[in-house]
């Protein structure tokens, strides 16, 4: 039983933590959302080519390779000139980066996502910390499950991620699409994203904002994961106190800034696999009031009913990965080793051998139609804030 202060300071926390956070991440989310609604509407109309002269790329720097990859790719990058690189579509929109498709304009005809920053947006939001964290991050994780960034580039008024580009589309729309998975097609993606934690995870770094909008597919059907803003390294035996992440997917430890480490991953990557498999939120509240999501989430998972078409199997896995205790979560091994992966061969995805259930319609390494950018966003002019540009030195 708690006692009377203890549930004191539990409320006013998550009130707090409502009013603060919670709505704006859960109306960011709607969104967002709305924009991958309409799949009738996805199409190549926003595709047009343009030539990247014509957006004022001025005073063009770059900062050379920002990972130690293949020799060859590495120099080959290093050579790259944001000019030598033409617009073919716009792919998606976060709060702060719009990701576009870009192909080299001579030779391979290799096509990139680019993700451009604005300077002021980010000045303007004091977002700077997490932008050069987002760049180290990536710059950091070499895996064949984490969108691989290849360089950055800079000028006065953007920045530049250039990164291997997923044309399958984000889990989420596939989701949209199949309103729920089999088992198969379910495992086959914690799978990937298992992969993608192992790596980060032995590393120390937390990604914190697990979601099917940020996994992607490529032209195979393989899961990717991206957007590493809000990725944090933390010291082995270590906790971090930030609070962040998606509304849906975040452990209770971090809603009561309790102090997590990558165990808060594994309580996102529960309630995703839920979501996969009942294509229903496990925590979300039914009316979309924030601050009874924010309650299931720290009510826990024991008192969720499973619908029937989540396996016991299943069931017995996610409420191991959502344990209220991160210290009890199963850990990257104990996943591989749990009895819903049994038969599941994993040196097979690892290797990249394994059949993806689903093969992703995409025509060329241009066609963008798994992707929904009617919606794509101008970009906003902000006030003008004279120095905008001291804090990017190591961009
Ligand atoms: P958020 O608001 O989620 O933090 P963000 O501003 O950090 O977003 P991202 O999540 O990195 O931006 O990217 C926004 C969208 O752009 C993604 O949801 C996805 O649709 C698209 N996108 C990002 N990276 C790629 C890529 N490598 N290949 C294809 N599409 C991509
Ligand atoms: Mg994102």
């Amino acid at each position: 039983m708690k006692s009377k202060s203890m549930r004191f300071r539990w409320m006013s926390n998550l009130k707090k933590w409502v009013v603060n956070n919670l709505c704006c991440v859960l109306r960011k989310k709607n969104k967002k959302r709305e924009r991958c609604e309409d799949m009738e509407n996805v199409g190549n109309e926003c595709g047009v080519m343009t030539d990247f002269q014509s957006i004022d790329l001025r005073a063009i720097t770059s900062t050379g390779p920002s990972y130690s990859g293949q020799a060859d790719l590495e120099t080959e990058m290093a050579k790259l000139k944001l000019q030598d690189l033409l617009i073919v579509s716009p792919l998606g929109a976060g709060g702060f980066g719009r990701v576009i498709l870009v192909q080299e304009r001579y030779g391979s005809n290799k096509t990139y996502a680019l993700k451009i920053l604005s300077k002021q947006h980010i000045v303007a939001n004091d977002h700077q910390k997490w932008v050069l964290n987002e760049k180290n991050m990536m710059a950091e994780l070499k895996s064949d499950f984490i969108v691989r960034l290849h360089r950055t580039f800079k000028d006065d008024e953007h920045l530049y991620m250039l990164m291997e580009p997923c044309l399958g589309g984000e889990l989420l729309t596939l989701l949209r699409v199949e309103k729920n998975l089999s088992n198969t097609a379910a495992k086959f993606y914690t799978a990937c994203i298992v992969e993608a934690f192992s790596f980060m995870h032995s590393r120390g770094i937390i990604h914190r904002d697990l979601k099917p909008e940020n996994v992607l597919l490529d032209t195979r059907g393989y899961a990717k994961l991206i957007d590493f803003g809000m990725a944090k390294k933390v010291i082995p035996g270590k906790l971090t106190h930030t609070m962040c992440g998606t509304a849906f997917y975040i452990a209770p430890e971090v809603v009561l800034k309790q102090g997590h480490n990558t165990a808060a991953d594994i309580w996102s990557l529960g309630a995703l696999v839920f979501e996969m498999l009942s294509g229903s939120s496990l925590f979300a509240d039914k009316n979309n009031n924030a601050l009874q999501t924010c309650y299931n989430i720290l009510q826990g998972i024991n008192d969720v009913v499973f619908p029937n078409e989540i396996s016991k199997m299943a069931e017995d896995f996610i409420r191991k990965l959502c344990r209220n205790n991160p210290v009890n979560r199963l850990s990257v091994e104990e996943i591989r080793m749990h009895g819903w992966f049994n038969g599941f061969q994993w040196e097979d995805l690892q290797d990249k051998t394994m059949e993806p259930p689903f093969t992703p319609k995409v025509e060329s390494s241009a066609d963008t139609s798994n992707f929904n950018c009617e919606n794509f966003p101008e970009e906003v002019d902000y006030p003008h804030i004279d120095d905008v540009t001291s804090w990017d030195p190591d961009f």
